[in-house]
């Protein structure tokens, strides 16, 4: 099969049977700062990520390369390759630029590990640093514990990261819980340093976790996986019923006689913005899904982008295979009209359009949201100008040389096909959009949707840095479950500011459903402000304001009180709150009451 293609509604993804980032957060998000090259610049290995949606008119996008700042200590190490010695940061955050370079250590699972864990290591390369052909090796409790298997430094995810990934290399079960010291060589640079990495006793495992197994159910069109002690566990009859209805919608809407079995496995944490597509399709189902788009979207978008894989194709630019999907499914997170949307980027409106063959060149790169819409109200154009017979005949006969760009082939497409350029088509599509009469009415809609995601994904890489969809921890979800490993994607960051912060981002996306573009725009503020704290290593980021503080104090209060909180709304004094709890699976409403500036529950 040709694509390893992975796509999202919103991404494709390198299948890698293993990813990236991770952040613990209450662990050691280590940032590692070595001195390889006097005189040569760090830049910064925590660098400022744009402060939201302070949008020019090319849109540049906030999503850049950015490595999360950690919440917890930023570890240096002195100019020396064999240096051990750790100096605390001054900051948790930003570092100041040096004559040094950095790696990043992140470890999976997510949030705390515990003995038993089939632990996996990431480490990620300083930038401009050639580490080709270079190895890393891990010893486990020098000097007499076992080297992990030596792995190589190569790219990992659509960001194509820098990296050694040692996937579920370290075997906890036969280790004392406690403290454990890594040592890690990187080769043939000499490059070595060591970590303390802790252990929480199996028994420590919260019991929905510890009994948590990979399942499995047929539909008509699907064998579906989930994990057991989840809410698709809970929700599963919705669910298949869901996934046959839109396997059945998205084969009939291309016209293809699709019989393949088709293979989803349900996530139950939020990793990119919820779908990705390779061989299989995987799905994010779970309570507090701060991407907060609609799930039937999501599984019909993947979909669609299985049956495109079956059509084929020479080759298939990026561009065109997630603006079939958004086409096909009119639109992208919710059911909406394209071609006014994609008139809103104009001039005149947000002045956000991005220039289609760059766009085509750096799909994933671009903005996200920008680029699936202006490929998809292209799709649009051309197939109200073209008919969809001979668009389809179009894109199933794109070719490629080797070094082309994408561009370049979808130019000599369409010079065969319609006898016009990439340019020229660009020019009508562009004439078409301004001549579009309704776009008024959705400029705030696609302002807040792009401004909502932007801020989403900068959470992602702040807070919950393996669910940024360019790197996002998306596995072999074959491998996993014959390996019987669930923890990868059953736990994740879970801190109060992880609640508040999904919470608020839930609270903003139901404003912006109910086109309440003030409230939505503030709420969106509120929550960059925090980001810009945490960034700038405030300690009290949630004092930026009162929602904030708000949001805060009641995902922990209810934390505390053994709730994991999924929605919150607050009405002055009063607060609603869906919760569940570790008994039970279904959504529980509370009610809390501010009374002498704290939140309690109501009786
Ligand atoms: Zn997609």
């Amino acid at each position: 099969m040709n694509l390893i293609i992975v796509t999202s509604i919103h991404s494709d993804l390198f299948y890698h049977p293993c990813v990236f980032y991770n952040i613990c957060m209450f662990r050691y998000l280590i940032v590692i700062f070595i001195l390889l090259l006097p005189g040569a610049c760090l830049g910064l290995a925590l660098q400022t990520i744009q402060s939201t949606p302070a949008y020019t008119p090319a849109y540049s996008p906030p999503v850049a390369t950015v490595i999360p700042a950690r919440p917890t200590p930023t570890i240096y190490f002195a100019p020396t390759p064999t240096q051990q010695a750790a100096t605390p940061a001054p900051t948790a955050g930003i570092t100041p630029a040096s004559p040094s370079e950095s790696f990043t250590v992140l470890y999976h699972p997510d949030d705390v590990l515990y003995q038993g864990d089939q632990v996996s290591i990431e480490v990620v390369s300083p930038p401009n640093l050639n580490l080709k052909d270079s190895s890393l090796t891990v010893r486990v409790d020098p000097p007499d514990g076992l080297n992990l298997d030596p792995v190589n430094f190569g790219g990992w995810g659509i960001q194509g990261r820098n990296e050694a990934t040692l996937l579920w290399a370290w075997d906890t079960r036969n280790l004392d819980p406690g403290t454990h010291t890594l040592a890690f060589s990187v080769q043939p640079q000499g490059i070595e340093w060591t970590d303390q990495v802790s252990l929480l006793p199996s028994s420590d495992l919260p019991p929905d976790q510890a009994d948590a197994q990979w399942a499995t159910t047929q539909t008509q069109c699907c064998t579906v996986y989930y994990i057991t002690n989840t809410a698709s566990e809970r929700d599963l009859s919705t669910l298949t019923s869901l996934i046959d209805e839109q396997a059945q919608l998205s084969i009939d809407k291309m016209g293809a006689s699709f019989t393949q079995p088709i293979t989803i496995t349900i996530l139950p944490r939020l990793l990119g913005h919820g779908g990705f597509t390779s061989s299989e399709i995987s799905v994010s189902y779970l309570d507090r899904n701060y991407a907060a788009n609609s799930w039937t979207m999501v599984v019909h978008h993947e979909m669609l982008h299985v049956i495109d894989g079956y059509l084929g194709g020479d080759f298939r630019p990026t561009i065109f295979v997630e603006g079939l999907a958004v086409y096909m499914a009119g639109g992208h997170y919710k059911p909406e009209p394209l071609i006014p949307r994609a008139a809103a980027l104009l001039e005149g409106y947000l002045d956000w359009y991005l220039p289609l063959k760059a766009l085509a060149d750096d799909f994933y790169a671009s903005q996200h949201e920008i680029g699936y819409l202006e490929g998809a109200s292209l799709i649009e154009y051309m197939v109200n100008i073209y008919g969809w017979d001979a668009f389809s005949a179009f894109y199933r006969d794109i070719h490629i040389e080797e070094g082309e760009s994408q561009s370049t082939a979808i130019d000599a497409a369409l010079k065969a096909h319609f006898s016009t350029t990439f340019d020229q088509l660009e020019q009508v599509f562009l004439s078409a959009l301004s001549e579009e009469p309704n776009t008024t009415a959705w400029v705030e809609d696609v302002r807040l949707t792009v401004t909502f995601f932007d801020t989403m994904r900068r959470y992602q890489q702040i807070l919950d840095p393996s669910a940024y969809f360019r790197t996002a921890w998306l596995l072999d979800n074959q491998a996993m479950r014959e390996r019987g490993i669930v923890a990868d994607y059953l736990r994740h960051p879970d801190t109060p500011n992880n609640l508040a912060l999904e919470t608020l981002f839930i609270t903003a996306s139901q404003q912006i459903s109910a086109r309440q573009f003030t409230d939505a725009s503030q709420t969106l503020l509120v929550i960059s402000l925090i980001l810009d704290a945490f960034e700038q290593g405030n300690p009290e980021p949630f004092l930026v304001s009162a929602l904030a503080a708000d949001y805060l104090s009641i995902s922990a209060n209810l934390q505390q009180q053994g709730y994991e909180v999924q929605t919150i709304r607050i009405d002055e004094n009063i607060a609603t709150a869906d919760v569940t709890s570790p008994s039970g699976l279904d959504l529980i409403n509370l009610t809390l009451q501010r009374r002498d500036g704290q939140w309690l529950l109501s009786p």
